[in-house]
């Protein structure tokens, strides 16, 4: 198992000014590697403190990203607490010297005697090219840690990690690892749990990690094996169990989001798409006219608030909304026959329903959706509850008929 640290260094880390984006950043880019991250720290701009969080931490993984503290000002003592952690001192690197030097001259600028620190390496390291920025990178190793310290500027460090710590990384790592991953919509995350089993205990390999985001779960299979080959059958053999168990929820095995598929779909069928949407407001449009590509598939979408407004542009009858209300399995039918009766489109999406917080009746509590679907030779109507508040039911109901439409 091949393992890592994270410290992120900065005092703005910690007094509520800076959000800590490098930890998020690099964990994951450790993960897709295969490197189980298994601390992420944050200290201040402290030289004893860092110190002693290196000591305590290297030796026990392997692997220790640093970011931070690299700068030329005083509060910037990264440098000092590897040496310090490695138990050697700071040496005066002329070669580096030369290299942050050029740096300056190439832009026309001065260099201040304050950037003189930055070609200071800890004895026994090396340098991290830095192409975008003064700070070179340190690499170290104490007690049998490979410790890499990179700028705190987010871009500077995507820089070195991407152009360099990468390869480093990957040449170290024993076995080789394979993620997977598995979308899903529609389920919630306890239900899909029990449905896995022993599939998410911990201790198994493959590991199965999960994420929800926007009501989507995100299912990330990582196969760790002796070689390349065997770890894409054990993550394969794991993903074909998956989709027999979570089949009718899954949308997606890449990074591709439900519109991204849908557009692929649609495209690929020579369909067009057109959307009646009431309780949501125009958010299914949106979320699909948000993705580049969508003008292959959206042919028109109407709001349609009001009852006139369903009477007016979709011919919804009077006497269905009179018998029915306009929350209604009926209404919702009639709305989608309208769209794609109105529209050039061959699949026509239509949602009615009450986000709240007001309006809900005892027969038709808040959260009540019907979302209808109409084909050339079908409609179909399901109706969805999702009490949770207006934003949340809004956001669910698109997501809903997202995945109601892929399948
Ligand atoms: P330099 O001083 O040369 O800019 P440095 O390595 O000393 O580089 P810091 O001074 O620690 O970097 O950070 C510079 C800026 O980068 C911070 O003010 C902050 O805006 C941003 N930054 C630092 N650390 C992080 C982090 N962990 N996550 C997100 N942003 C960060
Ligand atoms: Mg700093």
């Amino acid at each position: 198992m091949n393992t890592a640290a994270v410290i992120s260094v900065g005092n703005e880390l910690l007094n509520g000014r800076c959000l800590d984006t490098n930890q998020k950043w690099l964990s994951g880019k450790l993960a897709a590697m295969g490197v189980i991250v298994r601390g992420a720290y944050t200290c201040p701009d402290e030289l004893d403190t860092v110190r002693d969080l290196i000591i305590n931490v290297c030796g026990s993984v392997d692997f220790l990203l640093i970011t931070g503290g690299l700068g030329p000002t005083d509060d910037d003592i990264t440098r000092e607490a590897v040496a310090a952690a490695a138990g050697v001192d700071l040496e005066f690197n002329q070669e580096l010297y030369n290299v942050i030097k050029a740096y300056f001259d190439q832009r026309g600028l001065v260099m201040s005697e304050k950037n003189r620190c930055q070609a200071y390496l800890p004895a026994g390291s090396a340098a991290i090219p830095n192409p975008v920025g003064t700070a070179p990178g340190v690499l170290a190793e104490i007690s049998g840690t490979l410790v890499a310290s990179m700028p705190g500027v987010p871009a500077e460090m995507y820089n070195m990690f991407t152009g360099y710590m990468e390869a480093i990384i990957s040449k170290k790592l024993t076995g080789h690892t394979v993620t997977r991953l598995v979308k899903c919509m529609g389920i919630g995350e306890s239900v899909m749990a029990e449905m896995l089993g022993d599939k998410m205990l911990r201790d198994r390999m493959p590991l199965i990690n999960c994420t929800v985001s926007d009501g989507i779960i995100t299912l990330y299979i990582q196969a760790t094996a002796g070689s390349k080959k065997e770890a894409d059958e054990q993550a394969e053999k794991e993903a074909k169990e998956i989709r027999q168990i979570l089949k009718p929820w899954i949308f997606s095995e890449s990074q591709d989001g439900p519109v991204e598929v849908l557009i692929r779909e649609l495209s690929r069928r020579g369909e067009m798409l057109s959307l009646a949407e009431s309780c949501t407001g125009g958010l299914i449009a949106k979320m699909i006219t948000d993705v580049p590509g969508s003008s292959s598939i959206l042919d028109r979408a109407w709001v349609t608030y009001s009852n006139e407004s369903k009477i007016e542009e979709l011919g919804v009858s009077s006497s269905i909304l009179e018998r029915y209300g306009a929350v209604s399995s009926e209404t919702a039918k009639q709305m989608a026959l309208g769209a794609l009766k109105n529209s050039r489109a061959s699949v026509a999406a239509a949602v009615t329903g009450i986000a709240g917080p007001a309006g809900g009746t005892d027969v038709k509590p808040v959260g009540t959706v019907y979302a209808a679907m109409a084909y050339k030779t079908k409609c179909s109507v399901k109706k969805l509850f999702y009490p949770q508040g207006r934003e949340v039911c809004r956001n669910r109901t698109a997501q809903s008929v997202l995945l109601m439409l892929l399948n």
